[in-house]
Order: structure tokens, then sequence, then C-alpha cells
């Protein structure tokens, strides 16, 4: 059968294409675009509608909603910027590669963009916006609005499983588990990692990067809660402490943050926690060295990691020994001896491991030693580490350095950042540019499908 009796255009101008080999008979939609996006969560979103100004664009995304993940951020609230976004929020801050992309679309262009699309936003502690409403689901609805507004297509429920470039041609052809087939002169590839796998990010990003020859660092999760198996003192679940949480790798000081440490049944978690697992790459497998996680880094050289909980940073071991002692001779009892300093239960847990001895107890309230056996998977992680590297795109465009029309944004990329909106204001940031650069090209060429 010759080409011509395979393809023929539908009424509506679809090409269809009857398939051969094992699906013979088998009518594929054919459909072309200027821009094509895959992922219709933050940075998807940003992607299309920045492109849409100037070319004609897709966004496709295997669930049947837009912004599925964006629904369970912040809590519900979705903490969508920070007026203190910098390159040293993220991870390799440094090299020049995020601020480039973070001056192209700031966070003042995107409280504006916002604005625009009709969402008021309101500024909490720590510079953390949220929507005005309180509510995810209005930065989700104006996103989608304005992407609708813009004309871009949404075609929704539908996974991409294949990309390739066509021959020598400047064509990309993405296939859909539908058996559609999309053809476009610009690729945005927004799948984000595989962090809240629950929500349709599964990682398949990568997959397609690799097809166009792209390498990743090795992806791990992060800003999530740490479990300790060795001896976790029990009956702590529940516990809230203000205070320091330091992470040591190999017994090396290596990161440090303060906040609220929150006890869970068999580890620690809180915000300041779920920073530092931001710097726990190589993390060893409970039970010490040997056969790695699956998911976990594996060219990445194993380390042991612990984090040392110091609950009254204000305070010196010393000046918290004299306060004890203090309080010993004057008679107090054992429960009364850390009142007020620590929660009861935690200063129950401090005075056993103490022996109630002073000096012992002073030393736990600044050390807690909490070995780390692993962090929680990728369910629970809100981000992930790692992802295709920054050498390979070019800052100013996103584009790949090695396919032109390709383009990467949002967590697909090796960039991350702490809690705080950093996360997010990189989605809206890399989307744009990606959007901007595909469109322009468009813009300049003939106009294509
Ligand atoms: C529980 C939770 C809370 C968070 N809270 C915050 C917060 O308050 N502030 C903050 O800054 N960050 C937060 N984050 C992180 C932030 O949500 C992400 O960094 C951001 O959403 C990443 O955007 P993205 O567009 O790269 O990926 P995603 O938002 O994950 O979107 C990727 C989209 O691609 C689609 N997709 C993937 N593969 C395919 C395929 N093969 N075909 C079609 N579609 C595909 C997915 O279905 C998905 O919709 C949180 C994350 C989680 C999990």
């Amino acid at each position: 059968m010759n080409r011509k009796q395979e393809r023929k255009r539908t009424e509506s101008g679809r090409e269809e294409k009857t398939l051969q080999g094992k699906d013979a008979g088998r009518k594929q939609e054919i459909l072309r675009t200027d821009t094509l996006v895959i992922g219709a969560g933050a940075s998807g979103l940003a992607a299309g509608i920045s492109a849409s100004r100037r070319s004609g664009v897709i966004i496709a995304d295997g669930n049947d909603r837009t912004g599925k993940k964006l629904y369970a951020t912040g809590n519900g609230r979705c903490n969508f910027t920070n007026a203190g976004c910098s390159e040293e929020n993220y991870n390799g801050g440094g090299d020049g590669f995020v601020s480039c992309v973070l001056k192209q679309f700031s966070v003042q262009d995107t409280l504006e963009f916002f604005e625009e699309c009709g969402m008021m936003s309101r500024r909490e502690e720590g510079g953390r916006y949220y929507p005005y409403s309180g509510q995810a689901s209005s930065v989700v609805r104006a996103l989608t609005r304005e992407a609708q507004r813009r004309g871009c297509r949404l075609f929704l429920g539908d996974r991409a499983v294949s990309t390739e470039k066509i021959g020598e041609s400047d064509t990309f052809s993405v296939l859909f588990e539908s058996g559609r087939r999309i053809l476009c002169r610009n690729l945005i590839i927004a799948c984000g990692g595989r962090a809240g796998l629950k929500t349709g990010s599964t990682g398949d990003g990568y997959g397609f990067a690799r097809t166009f020859g792209h390498t990743l660092v090795p992806p791990r999760p992060a800003l999530t809660a740490v479990e300790s198996e060795a001896g976790f003192p029990p009956g702590l679940k529940g516990v809230r402490s203000k205070g320091c949480v330091c992470l040591y790798r190999d017994g090396r000081e290596t990161a440090r943050e303060q906040g609220e440490i929150q006890f869970t049944e068999t580890g620690i978690s809180g915000i300041c926690v779920f920073d530092l697992t931001r710097h726990m790459e190589g993390l060893q497998p409970p039970g010490g060295s040997g056969k790695k996680r699956k998911d976990t880094a594996r060219e990445e050289a194993e380390h042991r990691y612990e984090i040392v909980c110091d609950f009254v940073p204000e305070k010196t071991e010393e000046e918290l020994y004299l306060l004890i002692r203090r309080r010993m001779e004057r008679g107090y009892d054992m429960q009364s001896i850390l009142e007020g300093i620590v929660n009861d239960r935690l200063a129950a847990v401090i005075l056993e491991q103490s022996g109630c001895r002073a000096v012992d107890a002073a030393a736990l309230l600044k050390a807690m030693w909490i070995p780390v056996s692993h962090t929680k998977g990728w369910n629970e992680a809100q981000v992930t580490c790692g992802g295709i590297r920054r050498e390979e795109i070019d800052p100013r465009t996103m584009q790949s350095r090695l396919a032109d029309g390709l383009y990467f944004c949002g967590e697909v990329v090796d960039v991350d950042g702490r809690c705080g909106g950093f996360n997010l204001q990189w989605a809206w940031s890399s989307g744009t540019v990606a959007g901007r650069l595909s469109g322009k090209q468009c813009g300049r060429m003939k106009k294509f499908g």
C-alpha cells in the first residue's frame, strides 16, 4: 500500500492514517501544531501561555484535568512564589543557570501575571505568596482560563508514550496512548520529575529526553520526611518542637536549618527537615552499604547521614546545664526538671536517655543525634532532586543544546529549590522562558500545520 492510500484528511482537516501490522485497519489520528507542550502542570501551562503569543499550541496531559499537582501544593493553599527568590535557594547555586532564567521572568513578573489573570495574592511570613482566596484551585483556574483564552488547545486524559524527530526534518512526532500522533515544530517537555507520583509525574520526561541524547543527574525524592530505624525513641509521634536541625554527612556538618521539628512514629518531619533532604545524595540504604534501593542514584557514592536536633538554640549547653542543676538543687521532681523547656513527652525521653544526669540532659537538649535510614519515597516527596543536566540546556531559552526545537521546563530539569514557593517560581520562570522562544521561532517561520 502506498503512502497516499495510508493517509487521508478528514472533513475537519485532521489527518488519519490506516495502521498496518498488528493494528491493521485501526485509524490513527494525526494532528499538527507549531508547539506541543507535554504536561499541563505548573510549568507546562506557563509554557503554553507564553508560546501562544506567537504560535499555535497544544498542551497535552495524561491526567483528565489540568494542574493536578497544584491542588495539593501548600497544603491546598498553593505557596506559588517567594519574595526572596534568588539562585541561593536552589541547588547548584552559583553556576548562573537558575538566575539567568529567573531574571527573564521574575517574582514581580509572576505576581503581575497572576494579577492580570484575575488572581489576587497575599504575602505571608517569610515572603511566601498565596492566592488571596487561600485556595490552590484559584491558581489552576487562572492558568487554565488564560491558556484557553489565548487559544491553547488542551488535550487531556492521554499520555504521550514516545517522542522522535522525523528523519533529518525539523519536525517532532509524538505518539499518545490513544494512538493519536501529534507533529510539531517545537516540543516542550514539561512532564515534571517523579515527586508526588500519584499526580501524574512518573518520570516519563526523562525517557523522552534520553531519546534525544540527553543525560540525567540521577533523580531522587526530596522535601520529605526522614525515617530512622536504629533505636528511634518510641512515643514521640505528634510531638512538635521549635529548634535547629543540622545534617551530618559521614560525620561532617553539611547543612543547617531552623524551624519546627515534628516527630513521627519512626522519624522526623517538618519544613526544616524537608529542606535538609535536598542535601542527602547517595543516601545509604537501611542496614548500611550493599544493595541500593530502587530509584536511588546508582552512580552516586553512598553516604551515611545523621540529623542533630538542637531544641534550645538560644542557649549554650553550659547555660542549660546550670539551669537544670539549679532546678535539681531546688528539689524539682523529675517530671518537672525540663518543664517549660521542651514538650513533656520529649522531656521524658531526654530524662530517660540521660539517666537524669544534668550534664547529659543538657547535652541531649543541644544535640539529639538521629541516624537517617532513608527518606520517604516518591509519593510523599514534594520535589525531585536531579533530572536533565543543566549543561545540556541553554538557560537563555531553555532550549536543548542537543536538539533544535526541543525545550525543557520545570522539575524535569536538574533544578530544585527549598520549601517556600521556590519550586513553583522555577516552574513559572522556566516555563515562560521555554515558551517565549519556541513561540518566537514559529512567528518567524512559515506557519506550520
Ligand atoms: C504535595 C506537594 C506540595 C507542594 N507544595 C509546593 C508549594 O507550596 N510551593 C512550591 O513552590 N512547590 C510546591 N511543590 C512542588 C511543585 O508543585 C512542583 O515543583 C511543580 O508543580 C513542578 O511543576 P512541573 O510543571 O515541572 O511538573 P508537574 O506539576 O508535576 O506537572 C507535570 C505534568 O506532566 C504530566 N505528564 C507527565 N508525563 C506525561 C506524559 N507521558 N504524557 C502526558 N502528560 C504527562 C503530568 O500528568 C503532570 O500533570 C509541591 C509538590 C508536592 C508534591
